[in-house]
């Protein structure tokens, strides 16, 4: 008789909706039970019963990600509840944009608590659980912003640049103990997120990218649920660009 392995926990932050919400979804369809975070618990209630319509396994924890003290607290639960912490998505994130001379210091720090912080946070929360479980996949969502830049967004391209050093120190710092730590970076993608940018913008980026339209959440999902997997142990401290080929060089 052989045993049966445990079924591996996943936290996915930013889960009621866009990317996150995809995510969890892709996670579950691996066998994983995965924990549903944000700010709305009516949203992330949605995401669950899709989940498990599906016939997955999830939960909610409603959490602000900027609060450094909800968010460790809701990380050790997890860990506490389901004796065991293996994948950690830091997705939630925010854009607070304005041009670099107009920005007030509220914007700027709005975004670095909440994209930057906020996953610097939860790492360090997850990463004890993770050591006692010998295994551990950390998946950071940056941006295409945070690696070449982009104009009316200093505070959301320095926090999206901040993850990659992150989360290639978390690689360093782990990789004897099985835990890998990677980023995801994701070009433009249909969520509400994009949605309020002006008709105007949302052309210019199209036609900006090779593949000449804006990529799906289930599109950067795919890439996250590869690096969450068992095959992936062999992949740490990378960027996983996906943006229809933006950022090519
Ligand atoms: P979205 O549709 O605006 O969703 C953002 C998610 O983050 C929501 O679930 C939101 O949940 C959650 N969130 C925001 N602030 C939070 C906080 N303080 N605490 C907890 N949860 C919070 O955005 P998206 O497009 O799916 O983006 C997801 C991630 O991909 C972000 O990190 C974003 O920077 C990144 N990204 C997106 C694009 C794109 O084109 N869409 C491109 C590059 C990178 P609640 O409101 O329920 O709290």
């Amino acid at each position: 008789m052989t045993d049966t392995p445990p079924t591996r926990v996943a936290i996915v932050t930013g889960a009621s909706r866009g990317i996150g919400a995809a995510i969890a979804v892709a996670l579950a369809n691996q066998g994983r039970h995965v924990v549903l975070v944000s700010r709305s618990q009516e949203k992330l209630d949605a995401v669950k019963g899709q989940i498990e319509a599906q016939g997955g396994a999830a939960s909610t924890l409603a959490c602000d990600v900027s609060d450094q003290a909800a968010l460790t607290e809701a990380i050790d639960k997890v860990a506490s509840d389901h004796k065991r912490l293996d994948i950690l998505v830091n997705n939630a994130g925010i854009t607070r944009d304005n041009l670099m001379l107009r920005m007030t210091d509220e914007e700027f720090d709005e975004v670095i608590l909440t994209n930057l912080r906020g996953v610097f946070v939860a790492c360090r929360a997850a990463l004890r659980p993770m050591m006692r479980g010998k295994w551990g996949r950390i998946i950071n969502i940056g941006s295409v912003s945070g690696l070449v830049g982009n104009a009316g967004q200093a505070n959301y391209a320095t926090a999206k640049s901040g993850l990659l050093g992150l989360t290639k120190s978390i690689a360093k710092e782990m990789a004897a103990k099985n835990i890998t730590a990677n980023v995801v970076a994701p070009g433009f993608i249909e969520t509400d997120m994009t949605d309020v940018l002006p008709q105007q913008v949302k052309d210019m980026a199209a036609a900006a990218t090779p593949l000449r339209r804006f990529g799906k959440p289930e599109e950067i999902a795919a890439a996250v649920a590869y690096l969450a997997s068992e095959q992936a142990g062999y992949t740490t401290g990378q960027v996983l660009t996906v943006d229809g080929g933006m950022t090519m060089c």
